[in-house]
């Protein structure tokens, strides 16, 4: 089986410039001594600290020429995804794997199936306790919950912690998080680790508890049943709950130094917590991280890709949190890889086994056999 690692960095996709690999050096040589024949295009792993004389040293090949290595991989491995034109280099049959964004992205998909491609989006993996090692929605999210607040805490014009110094005394910063999920709750404990004071909310109850367990607090809201799916994920609320929730945040809001925004809702866009009337109550050089600023956001006023100042706040929408610390988001997005391909590798046959029986492939593989395969894509697809 021959796995072809692409150079992400020389295409966007829609992304800025790609730091992340999608192999390491550890992956490279665990692959190889699986028999898996790993090529590299030249200077993919450069921005995340590994060299292509290292990757060699583990094992691997480098692309020599990159349309032949195209046209014979079996297995194309993406941080993000390939380009319409990378997609028609592949053979029939074989299997892509990557950040597709399924929901937002259906021309591809539908080309990727329409050319029998087998296609792995590894937001799809199941959040299971089985799945956890391959999945990279929770990798990424952890580090980009670390990397918000560092970002947050750089261009507060005041210090996160309580200093007390003979020319006075500093009080800590007040740190707000909506949303606490895997990175709301990694943006909690970074926070607390740089001596802020911390608030956060969610509207799946259950996570109150967790936030306590960093020190946090968690501001309560009754907005009557809000719940979570089957999956854990948090179900989109009514306009009328909507509009309670940013009435009752407004005052933790206006109160608060730094405000981190993680709020997601599974394979919809993310919702609007903050409106610009909102910002405009807090302090003049406070600073507002939006996770969800690059697909559509959750701030009004944000700038997707960028850092904006709306009523005198700054407000931080770069996104691509996790390739801000490139090395540990590639050794770990590496690692999510090798463990999903370990787990359903053939030894005997020296393939992929693909069986889509399996709980996990059966959610995270959306296209085969010309087809696209995902119910809830295809209902997505449809309208439904
Ligand atoms: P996510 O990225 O989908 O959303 C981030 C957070 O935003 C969630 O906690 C969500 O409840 C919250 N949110 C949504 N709308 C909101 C609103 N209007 N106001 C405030 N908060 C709002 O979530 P995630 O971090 O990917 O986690 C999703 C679920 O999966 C969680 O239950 C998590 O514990 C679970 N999970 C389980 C596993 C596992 O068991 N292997 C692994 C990872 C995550």
């Amino acid at each position: 089986m021959k796995i072809l690692v692409l150079n992400e960095a020389k295409q966007s996709g829609g992304y800025a410039v790609e730091k992340r690999c999608a192999v390491s050096a550890s992956t490279v040589k665990r692959l190889s001594k699986k028999g898996i024949q790993v090529v590299v295009e030249a200077g993919a792993g450069e921005l995340s600290g590994v060299d292509d004389a290292l990757f060699v040293r583990e094992g691997a090949t480098i692309a020599q020429d990159l349309a032949a290595e195209l046209a014979s991989a079996d297995v194309l491995a993406c941080v993000n995804r390939p380009t319409p034109e990378q997609i028609q280099q592949l053979k029939a049959g074989a299997m892509v794997i990557g950040h597709i964004d399924p929901f937002f992205q259906q021309d591809l998909v539908e080309q990727l199936a329409k050319q029998q491609l087998t296609t792995l989006s590894v937001e799809m993996i199941p959040r299971s306790s089985r799945a956890q090692k391959m999945d990279a929605l929770s990798s990424q999210a952890s580090l980009a919950g670390y990397v918000m607040m560092l970002q947050a805490a750089n261009h507060l014009p005041s210090i996160a912690p309580m200093m007390m110094t003979p020319s006075g005394t500093i009080k800590p910063a007040k740190v707000f998080i909506i949303g606490a999920g895997v990175a709301g709750l990694q943006a909690i404990a970074t926070a607390k680790r740089m001596g802020a004071n911390v608030l956060a909310y969610d509207t799946r109850p259950v996570v109150a508890e967790q936030v306590e367990s960093l020190g946090g607090k968690f501001l309560k809201i009754d907005l009557g049943d809000t719940g979570q799916t089957k999956d854990g994920y948090a179900k989109e609320l009514t306009d009328e709950q909507k509009a309670k929730q940013q009435d009752a945040q407004r005052d933790a809001i206006a109160d608060s130094d730094i405000v981190i925004t993680t709020a997601q809702l599974f394979g919809r866009k993310p919702p609007v917590l903050i409106r610009k009337d909102t910002l405009a109550l807090m302090k003049p050089g406070s600073v507002v991280v939006d996770m969800a600023a690059l697909s559509g956001g959750n701030v009004e006023g944000s700038v997707a890709g960028e850092i904006a100042t709306v009523e005198g706040v700054t407000v931080i929408g770069t996104g691509n949190w996790s390739q801000q610390v490139a090395k540990d988001a590639t050794d770990m997005y590496a690692n999510n890889l090798f463990n999903l391909i370990d787990e359903f590798f053939d030894d005997e046959a020296g393939q992929f086994k693909l069986d889509l029986e399996d709980d996990i492939l059966a959610q995270s593989v959306i296209t085969h056999g010309g087809a696209i395969i995902n119910s809830m894509l295809n209902n997505a697809y449809a309208g439904a």
